[in-house]
Order: structure tokens, then C-alpha cells, then sequence
């Protein structure tokens, strides 16, 4: 059956504040918004997913504040620590308030209701995590804060419940397609543009002040942690209006993806105390890091595995090696790391108990993407010019705070900082902000692509092309690059953006068409990829996450700086650069 497809006349909504994406950053900032703004405001988050879907309740391990609750901690030492892990590409402004503010965060999330672990003394308890250090790298310690393995599972549910208690409107199952920018390019936000997935309906929500929090893009690689709705749809956003992109070529592997599936075993088993071996049956952790040996950065962590592996001592000489966590007993794993023992039983067959755990680093996190202040304000051109109207915070967002590599814990702690710095300064820019108006051109553009999508039965279909992205993107833009790579790469990106301009349909109807959005999201992961892999090109040098075989040193002369890429009128990409935000810590060698 042929669907009407989108209804020429979209539907529109007034709303005093907009929130897309009802992962932790955006139900923070509605929650905050509602405070500020009153009850009787009309707050609304819109969402692809059911808001309880969002990747956020997928987090496992924790959220970190140094409330020194089981050892000595400092704000100061996490501060560090989070420049350190970075491999000072951090703006410092950003994570000192980061970390100053995680301590009051936690014990608001606390007070609303979020169900941590305890210590026998009833204090929330602390793990050990990645890079988390005491005194600036002299040991591990216990920094993270706990819900079992299923943290983010409690945040998202305990922020849901207060926004639907405080009257937040949600319009769930709504997929935001483009920005309201009235005046052009160079002018204020005030609203988006949204396909209705239930009805292929387009819905226009009009606000004076928007928040993207859309999360990350790590299915632009093939082994990933991430969800299959991570496609990076508000960064593409962004970026296709010709704003500017922060650090992209800033991707986070995580060491212990689960082997060839990708799905994640939280960092926090290696934090209650297992480790990591190759097929000679060694900790080989301990001949890169010392002192963190395990708990080192993730960086370093997946490409000692990359190394291991290379000089043939994975497991059996192949490409994976073990997680140990047989002698962590079963109250720990049953008690403290249930989901991951229940994850390893159901997809490995194996018993963590009794069996070493297959692992391989897989696609994890974006340090990069929109860049804002400190309040979330987008800077259109990432260094000072806002975009009236225009947020951004979680995964989706730069502030700087996670530089070229974020430390385990301090995302879910950066959307709830920034989440809740969003919302208020959205609630306190409001009234000095002009009525929306619609934007009738990008209106009548998205209707027109729709149109020609939902009739579309030419060419390939979008899965085929985004299965090529993934393995292009993971084969060489990921743990390890090279230049002459980054080129093929490049053009690589730059054939499939051409094939996917016809993609065929074989789905034509208006309700709950997935083949529709597929279609729709290859084109968001292409944006994002083409800006990461332009941007990684460009950055001869290694640091953090961005590590090049043909250069690979830190050069701190010619690059502790931000790379900004924006789409030119021509369909270009240019990049541009700003410096590091340094007010403390002076750019040391970096060893764990
Ligand atoms: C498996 C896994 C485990 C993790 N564990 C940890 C951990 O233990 N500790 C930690 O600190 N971090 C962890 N992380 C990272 C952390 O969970 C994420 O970075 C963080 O939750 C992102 O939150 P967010 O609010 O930015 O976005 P998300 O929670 O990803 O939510 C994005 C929202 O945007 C909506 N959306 C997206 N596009 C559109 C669109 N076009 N229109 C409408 N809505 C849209 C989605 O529906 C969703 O509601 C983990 C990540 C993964 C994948």
C-alpha cells in the first residue's frame, strides 16, 4: 500500500522550551527548565525513542564525584585526572566546573531518588575506574559511584519519573529532522522540524530556546557498544547548517568490548579487580602502566591490546585476548556485576566463574561534536559567536571537558552537569529571546525529501551502503591511523555519500517505516563520519584516542588545539582550529 506520506501542512506546536533527546542530558535539563520556568510551563522533550530506551540507561559501570566516601579524595585530583586522561586537549574552565559541581549533582540525583549502592554505613559507594587516580597518578582509587552494573538504567528512570511528576510533555516516537532557523543561516534557533514516526507526519515545534541532546555517532563504526539509534542525527544537524564541529576525530575505544559482537563488559570489572591477559597467559597491562596497569586510560588500554596482538601473542595468535575474572567469586559478579555475568552467560555460553571472557576494543564515545560554553550555548563557528536560541549538552555536545580521551564515569557525570547548566540557562534566556517564527523553506525541504524518499525505488538499499561506512570507518579511521588510511578513507566516505543519494525503498507505506528511517540516518552517519575522518586526516600527530602510526608523538607545539570542521556553501569541509582552554595543568608526558 502507497502511504500519503508527510501532510503537506505540517502540524505545529508552541512550546516555551524544546529538549530533544530524552537520554540523561535532556531530562535533566527538562527537569531544571520545568523548576525554573514554573509549573505551568510548557516544556517539551522530544524523542526517536522511547524516552526509557535511551542509550544512557544502557550505562553500566557509574557516575563519578570525589565525595571520598570509602578513601581521601579531592575534587582537585579528579580535575587532573580528567585533564590527564584527556591528554591535555581538555579546555580546564570546563572540567574544574565539571568536576566541582559533581559532588552537589550526585546528591540532587540522590535526593530525587536514584537507588546507588551502599556502603555498611549507608554512604553511596565508590568503585575504582580507568585513569581515576589519588594525588595526581600515585594509585587507583575509588571514585565512581554505583548502581550495580546498571547505573545508567537508575539515572534514566530516576529522571523519567520526576519529569513525568513535574508535568514535562513529551512527544515520544517523534525523529527531529532539522533545525527553525528564521532568519537563515547566520540567525537564532526556535524549534525543530519532526517526523512523526508512527504517521510519516511532519510537526513543527516552535520555542524561543532549543537543546540538542541527541547523544553520540558510534554507528558510523562496525564493532560498537552503541546502540543502533546512535547515528549522530543533531550533530549532522549542525553541521549541514554550516555550523562548526569540535575535535571529531576524537573517538573513544573501549578495551573490553565483548569479541565480535562489540556489546560492552563494563570497565568496572577490571575496577572490582580483573585483568586483562594475552595467549601466553600474561597481564601484559603491567609492561604498559606500571602503576594503573589495568585501570590505566582507555586509550592506552586498547592499543596495548592492538599491540599485543600484533606481535602475535593474542589468544591462540588472533585478534582478541582475555578479560580474567574467575577470582573476583561469585558474590561480586552476582551481586555487584550482575548484568555483565548474565551478559557473558547468554552470548558467550561461558561462565565468567569458571571461563576466561573473549575481548576486543569495540567504538564507544565522541569527545567531539557540538561545540558550546560552559552553559551549552552552541558557538556556531566554535570559538564565540552563539546561536541565539541554541543548546547542546551529552554526548552530542563538546564543552571540552573529555579533550582527545574521556575517562570511564565522567560521561554520565557531563550530562548531568551540563544537562542541568543547560536547563537553567535556557530558563534564564528565555524572556530576553523573540517570538519563534517558522522557517517556510525548511519546511518545504524536508517535506520534498520525504516525498522523494517514501516514492524512491531506485538504487541501493541504505543498509548496504551504511555496512560498507562501518567497516571502511573501523578498519582505518579507528584505534590506529595512518595518513595515506585517513585519505582512502576520506574518499572512501565520499563514493558512498554519492551512492546514497539514491537509495531505493522497498517500504513505501507512512506507519512505523524503518526503511525510511534508515535511509534518513545514513545520511546523518555519513555527515558525521566525512567531518571525523577530514578532521583526523588533518591531525599529524598522536594524542588520546587519535593515535597515527606516521606520527606518533604528541606534538604540543603546533597542535594543543581544538580542530573545528564546517560544511562550506560548496559542500566542502573546512577546518579551522582554537586553542586549549589551559588555566592549571602544564601539558606533561603522559604515563599511568
Ligand atoms: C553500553 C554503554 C555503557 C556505558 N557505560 C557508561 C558508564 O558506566 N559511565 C559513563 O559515564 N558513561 C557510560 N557510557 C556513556 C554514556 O552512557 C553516554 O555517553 C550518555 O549516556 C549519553 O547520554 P545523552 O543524554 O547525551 O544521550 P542518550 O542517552 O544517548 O540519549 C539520546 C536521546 O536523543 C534522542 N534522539 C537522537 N536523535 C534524535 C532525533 N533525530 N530526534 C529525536 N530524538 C532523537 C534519542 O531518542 C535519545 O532519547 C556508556 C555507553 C554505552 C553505549
Amino acid at each position: 500500500m502507497v502511504g500519503r506520506g508527510p501532510a503537506a501542512v505540517p502540524h505545529i506546536h508552541q512550546h516555551d522550551a524544546v529538549v530533544v533527546g530524552a537520554g540523561g542530558a535532556g531530562l535533566y535539563a527538562a527537569l531544571e527548565l520545568k523548576k525554573d520556568l514554573g509549573a505551568e510551563s510548557r516544556v517539551a522533550v522530544i524523542s526517536k525513542l522511547y524516552p526509557t530506551r535511551s542509550h544512557t540507561g544502557a550505562a553500566q559501570g557509574g557516575v563519578c564525584a570525589a565525595l571520598g566516601n570509602t578513601e581521601e579524595d579531592h575534587w582537585q585530583w579528579h580535575w587532573f585526572d580528567t585533564v590527564k586522561g584527556g591528554d591535555y586537549l581538555v579546555d580546564q574552565d570546563a572540567a574544574e566546573i565539571m568536576c566541582r559541581d559533581a559532588a552537589p549533582t550526585i546528591i540532587d540525583l540522590e535526593h530525587l531518588g536514584m537507588p546507588f549502592n551502599r556502603t555498611p554505613e549507608g554512604l553511596i559507594d565508590q568503585r575504582r575506574f580507568g585513569g581515576h587516580t589519588r594525588n595526581q597518578g600515585e594509585a587507583p582509587v575509588r571514585r565512581a559511584c554505583y548502581a550495580a552494573d546498571r547505573t545508567g538504567h537508575a539515572i534514566l528512570q530516576t529522571l523519567y519519573q520526576q519529569c513525568i511528576r513535574r508535568e514535562v510533555t513529551f512527544a515520544d516516537e517523534f525523529q527531529v529532522l532539522d533545525l527553525v532557523m528564521p532568519d537563515g543561516a547566520d540567525g537564532r534557533v526556535s524549534g525543530v522540524i519532526a517526523l512523526e514516526l508512527a504517521t510519516s507526519e511532519l510537526h513543527v515545534f516552535l520555542a524561543p530556546v532549543v537543546l540538542f541532546a541527541t547523544g553520540g555517532f558510534g554507528k558510523i563504526f562496525q564493532v560498537t557498544s552503541n546502540a543502533h539509534t546512535l547515528t549522530g542525527d543533531g550533530v549532522a544537524i549542525a553541521f549541514r547548517r554550516g555550523l562548526a564541529l569540535e575535535d571529531m576525530e576524537m573517538f573513544q575505544f573501549h578495551p573490553t568490548g565483548m569479541y565480535k559482537l562489540g556489546f560492552l563488559l563494563s570497565e568496572a570489572m577490571r575496577g572490582e579487580g580483573g585483568f586483562l591477559v594475552n595467549g601466553q597467559g600474561e597481564r601484559f597491562m603491567e609492561r604498559y602502566a606500571p602503576t594503573m596497569k589495568d585501570l590505566a586510560s582507555r586509550d592506552v588500554v586498547s592499543r596495548s591490546i592492538y599491540q599485543e596482538i600484533a606481535a602475535g601473542r593474542g589468544i591462540g595468535g588472533g585478534d582478541f585476548v582475555h578479560l580474567d575474572v574467575r577470582h573476583l567469586g561469585a558474590d561480586v559478579l552476582e551481586r555487584k556485576l550482575p548484568d555483565m555475568t548474565g551478559f557473558i552467560r547468554t552470548y558467550f555460553g561461558l561462565d565468567p566463574l569458571h571461563d576466561l571472557v573473549p575481548i576486543q576494543p569495540t567504538a564507544h564515545y565522541a569527545m567531539g561534536g557540538i561545540p558550546t560554553d560552559v552553559d551549552a550555548r552552541v558557538l556556531g563557528d566554535g570559538i564565540a559567536r552563539r546561536v541565539p536560541g541554541f543548546y547542546a549538552a551529552g554526548e552530542c555536545a563538546c564543552v571540552s571537558v573529555h579533550g582527545a580521551n574521556r575517562l570511564g564515569t565522567n560521561s554520565l557525570l557531563d550530562i548531568l552537569v551540563f544537562g542541568r547548566r543547560a536547563g537553567k540557562a535556557m530558563a534564564g534566556d528565555a524572556a530576553d529571546l523573540p517570538a519563534p517564527a517558522r522557517d517556510l523553506e525548511a519546511e518545504a525541504r524536508i517535506a520534498g525529501t520525504l516525498a522523494d524518499l517514501l516514492t524512491s525505488d531506485r538504487g541501493e538499499r541504505a543498509a548496504v551502503v551504511r555496512d560498507e561506512l562501518q567497516v571502511e570507518m573501523f578498519r582505518r579511521c579507528g584505534v590506529y591511523r595512518t595518513g595515506p588510511d585517513l585519505a582512502a578513507c576520506r574518499s572512501e566516505v565520499a563514493g558512498l555519500r554519492e551512492r546514497a543519494r539514491t537509495v531505493r525503498l522497498d517500504d513505501h507505506g507512512s506507519r512505523y517505516n524503518t526503511d525510511l528511517a534508515d535511509a534518513i540516518e545514513l545520511g546523518f552517519l555519513l555527515d558525521c563520519a566525512e567531518a571525523a575522518v577530514t578532521s583526523a586526516e588533518a591531525r599529524t600527530e598522536s594524542r588520546g584516542a587519535h593515535a597515527r602510526q606516521d606520527f606518533p608523538d604528541r606534538d604540543d607545539v603546533n597542535w594543543m588545539r581544538h580542530s573545528l570542521a564546517r560544511r562550506s556553501a560548496s559542500g566542502k569541509v573546512d577546518l579551522t582550529y582554537k586553542p586549549v582552554v589551559v588555566t592549571e595543568f602544564q601539558p606533561k608526558p603522559r604515563v599511568y
